[in-house]
Parts: C-alpha cells; structure tokens; sequence
C-alpha cells in the first residue's frame, strides 16, 4: 500500500487484487440492483449469510477434502479458525470466491455460492492460496507467484470432474479434454480476475514459465482428485503420506 490510499480502498495498480469484485472488503454494502431482487430473491442478507456461514461450517466438520486442507494448514502453523480466516459475504456475481492476501482471509460469496458441493470447491481452492502464503511465503504481487498458485488450485480440485461439475464451469466435452489443458484454461481465467490490469499475453506468459514445475507440485492433497468421491475420501485418508494429521 503506498502512503496515498485511504482506508481498505486499494489505490495502487499493484494492490488491485480485484477487490471490485468484492464490495463488502471496500466497507460498502452492496445495494442489489431490481432485477436481482425479483429473479435472484437478493437482498434477504442476513438469511443467505446464515445459510453460508452453516455450509462452510457443515464442510469443516463433513468434508474429507477441507478436513485435509485444515489439517494441513495446521501442521505448517496456520491453523484455521473460521470466524477470523472466513468471511460469507455478497460478491459481485462474477466470482464465487476469493483469498485475501493482506487479511489472510477466504471470502465465500454468499450470494453466488449457495450449495454445499459449491462452497466446499471454493474453500478447497482457497485454502491451497493459503497454505501457498503460509507454506511458501508467497508473494500475490508477483505474476509467477499468483500463477503457480492458481495452477496448483484448480489442479487438485477444479480440473476433476468432481469440482467441476460443481462449478458449473466444465461441459462434458471439455472434461474429457486433458487434464492439463483444462489447469491451464482455469488457472489463466483465476490470474485474469485476479489482476484486471494485465494482459491475457501477460497472463499466459507467467502461467506457462511456471506451469511445469507448479502442476506437478501436489502437496498437500498428493492427488489429483478425480471423477469419483472415493479418490477424495483416499486422499484424506492418505494424508500421513505427506506428513499432515
Ligand atoms: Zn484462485
């Protein structure tokens, strides 16, 4: 942050993480606009929140791959506690989720991520961008950095037939694509939101430097996690192979 910004209100080129995307981190409240209220029911705040806040607490007691990720986090000394780290709030209906780097802190977009498979693919994405800051001291102002993480994300979870379909992002067509095509496709998208200010060259140029390196990186999950739930429930099951409880 340089001397001149004011309040949480990003000024800098370089400290654009995107928080457009995000109006409640700007201290505003976000007024729905007509059209949301009469199609989406938007505007009921205080009951979408509660319905998120009970998801993501429901997938820390239920979810083996959030499990997995607090485990994990714990053991590199960033335990989780969820009224600090996680925040349910209404987003722009962009996105449907976010880590930010300067509060350590994920956002779940209540307004957007409204079931339970959506919100455990949000917090298993995002807490890989933590334990990427709390493990690697990763730096989300360097391009190399915000893209290796993205790659790694959307590797363990996007990419899998799984997440995807709970994303609603991926057609059959697209999933049987490789694999690795599809970590690039996602992780380009993730860096393109995340800095609005770059080029798609610019983007593609960082995640190809790093993408070799970081898409074969799978800690802490260890897989891929693919097609099937059992593979999710192995990888937790798996989780003393790398050293996490
Ligand atoms: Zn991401």
């Amino acid at each position: 942050m340089s001397g001149q910004s004011s309040g949480s209100t990003p000024v800098d080129k370089e400290d654009n993480w995107g928080y457009d995307l995000y109006p409640e981190r700007r201290g505003e409240t976000p007024r729905p606009k007509w059209w949301q209220v009469a199609l989406l029911g938007a505007g009921q705040d205080s009951t979408e929140k509660a319905a998120c806040e009970r998801n993501v607490y429901n997938c820390f007691q239920n979810s083996p791959l959030v499990k997995l990720m607090y485990g994990a986090l714990k053991a590199s000394g960033c335990e989780i506690d969820l009224r600090r780290h996680i925040a349910c709030e209404v987003c722009d209906v962009k996105v449907s989720g976010g880590y930010d780097p300067r509060l350590n802190q994920i956002v779940i977009c209540q307004n957007v991520a409204r079931s339970k498979a959506m919100v455990q693919g949000i917090l298993t994405h995002e807490m890989i961008h933590m334990f990427d800051a709390c493990r690697h001291e990763l730096n989300f102002k360097d391009l190399n950095h915000l893209a290796c993480t993205e790659i790694r994300a959307a590797n363990l979870t996007h990419c899998s037939f799984m997440s995807a379909m709970v994303q609603g992002d991926a057609s059959f067509i697209r999933i049987k694509k490789q694999h690795a095509e599809c970590v690039k496709n996602k992780a380009l998208a993730s860096v393109l939101a995340v800095r609005p200010d770059i080029t798609k060259e610019e983007a593609l140029a960082a995640v190809d430097k790093v993408f070799l390196k970081c898409y074969s990186d799978l800690e802490p999950i260890g897989r891929r996690i693919r097609r099937n739930s059992a593979d999710m429930m192995r990888a937790y099951e798996e989780r003393g192979n790398c050293g996490y409880e």
